[in-house]
């Protein structure tokens, strides 16, 4: 899989990318993931990718044109043949990122993702380029680079081989029936008089898979009863 990120903070993004599994499956080349200086595709003297407003109002909105060659660019490399790909500008105001939006997302061959900043992106990029518009949740961030790599994260992992174990990844919260987790425990068996549940060392397998699904089930209906009524949904 491929994923372009187009930011005005390049760095802010690069670092992130370099460390833990995500750095390790580029090192593999089992994801190739390019960063791009939105500037780099500015065509004036200051390499401007703002402007004021129109209609007033404060702050400033990222330009279409530099946004519109970018994508341009990138798509132009891709091979003729065409395979499915994605635009997505991150805002707000998008499709929440979830399990099967990310899930979705890994089945595609090309994402690039588009950072917004200040007041956000000419509404021209989200209604002619943009493919999808993916919010990472209900608050606002300064910008769209945090969002870049949390959906990058989250997508790579479901990329086949990016997680040494796949039943880690089938095993996770929200993978396992729409489920949190079940709780995880490790050595030593007591922790300042705090005991592992003594199933979890009785070596019954059928013992310990029935606790884990009974936990999975009560953390849910505690933390997420929402989840509970979607569980059965595709
Ligand atoms: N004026 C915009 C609004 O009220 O919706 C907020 C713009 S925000 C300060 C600047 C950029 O950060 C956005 O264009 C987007 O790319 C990114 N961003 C902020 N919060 C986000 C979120 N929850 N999910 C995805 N992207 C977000």
């Amino acid at each position: 899989m491929r994923i372009d990120i187009v930011t005005i903070f390049p760095k802010m993004v690069e670092a992130p990318l370099a460390e833990g599994i995500v750095g390790r499956a580029i090192a593999g080349g089992l994801i190739d993931v390019r960063v791009h200086d939105l500037r780099d595709f500015t065509t004036d003297r200051h390499r401007v990718v703002d402007d004021m407003p129109f209609g007033g109002g404060p702050g400033m909105v990222l330009k279409p044109e530099p946004l519109f060659a970018a994508v341009d660019a990138i798509v132009a490399q891709r091979s003729p043949e065409g395979r499915p790909y994605a635009v997505i500008l991150t805002s707000p105001d998008g499709e929440r990122l979830t399990h099967r939006v990310a899930e979705r997302l890994s089945r595609q061959d090309h994402l690039v993702i588009l950072c917004g900043r200040y007041e956000g992106v000419d509404e021209r990029v989200r209604q002619h380029l943009a493919t999808e518009t993916i919010s990472i949740g209900d608050y606002v961030l300064s910008g769209g680079e945090l969002p870049a790599l949390v959906i990058v994260d989250a997508v790579a992992r479901l990329v086949p081989g990016v997680v040494g174990d796949q039943a880690s990844v089938s095993g996770d919260t929200f993978a396992r029936d729409g489920l949190l987790d079940f709780p995880q425990y490790t050595r030593p068996a007591e922790f300042r008089g705090l005991q592992v549940p003594p199933v979890l060392l009785s070596g019954h397998h059928a013992d310990i898979e029935k606790w884990r699904r009974a936990q999975a089930l009560e953390r849910t209906r505690e933390h997420r009863p929402d989840l509970l009524n979607k569980e059965k949904t595709p």
